[in-house]
């Protein structure tokens, strides 16, 4: 059985793994900020995980659209910047397209992704493209959608490909949106902050998805 069965439990494993993921970049994520924005990226990202952690056992208690609405209101109201915003907005839309789900198999994680990446394009009023976090989830849902016909493993193993591609490909891009895009050259040279920590979370997630399978029948 070849299927991806996540659960809330594993869902809310996951996001202590990318805190923890987060917390290790520190100075990467910092550096990356100082060189196209205003260097608190890094501080904003882990002060929401940081704050996902302390509420672990209520997360655990929640349905999975519980679980992204607490989400997304513990972001909500503890991490400043664009991304806590556009984080918020994220998990909002993923709370609606989960809706009665307990397990998400890969067409259920992508269900969530492709919520997450509309809210994040409508609320910060952008596409892929513009050197955003927008760019490696954007890359990871097409690249989903298109293999999922394929088989669930071979469609999250080329979820993660894709979410690589997009974070790497904002290197050579212009910044049309968020701060880079008041610097001269537009942050070109320097990969977006925004796309590396979408990156490690659609890989961790990725990660996640692969570890499920199978283990729904143990
Ligand atoms: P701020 O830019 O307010 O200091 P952060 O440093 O936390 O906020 O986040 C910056 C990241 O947010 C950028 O690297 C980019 O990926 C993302 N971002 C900023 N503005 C937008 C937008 N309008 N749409 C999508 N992503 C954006
Ligand atoms: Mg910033």
């Amino acid at each position: 059985m070849n299927k991806v069965a996540l659960t809330t439990q594993q869902y809310v494993d996951y996001l202590k793994c990318v805190a923890a993921k987060i917390a290790a970049e520190k100075d990467y994520i910092t550096e990356l900020d100082a060189a196209t924005g205003d260097g608190d990226h890094w501080a904003n990202m882990n002060t929401g995980f940081t704050k996902l952690v302390e509420i672990e056992a209520q997360l655990r208690t929640c349905s999975f659209a519980d679980l992204f609405k607490k989400v997304a209101m513990t972001i909500m109201s503890g991490v400043g910047g664009s991304s806590g915003i556009l984080y918020a907005s994220a998990y909002l839309k993923a709370s609606s397209a989960v809706a009665e789900r307990e397990v998400l198999d890969a067409q259920g994680l992508l269900d969530v992704l492709d919520a997450q990446l509309q809210g994040i394009m409508q609320r910060g009023n952008s596409k892929p493209g513009f050197k955003t976090m927008i760019d490696p989830l954007y890359q990871a849902v097409e690249a989903m959608r298109s293999t999922i016909a394929e088989g669930e493993v071979q469609a999250v193993e080329t979820m993660r490909q894709g979410a690589k591609q997009g974070m790497e490909a904002t290197r050579d891009m212009e910044a049309v949106r968020g701060r880079a895009c008041y610097q001269a050259n537009k942050g070109v040279g320097h990969l977006d902050p925004g796309a590396v920590t979408m990156y490690y979370q659609l890989d961790l997630l990725g990660q996640a998805a692969l570890n499920s399978v199978g283990k729904q029948e143990a």
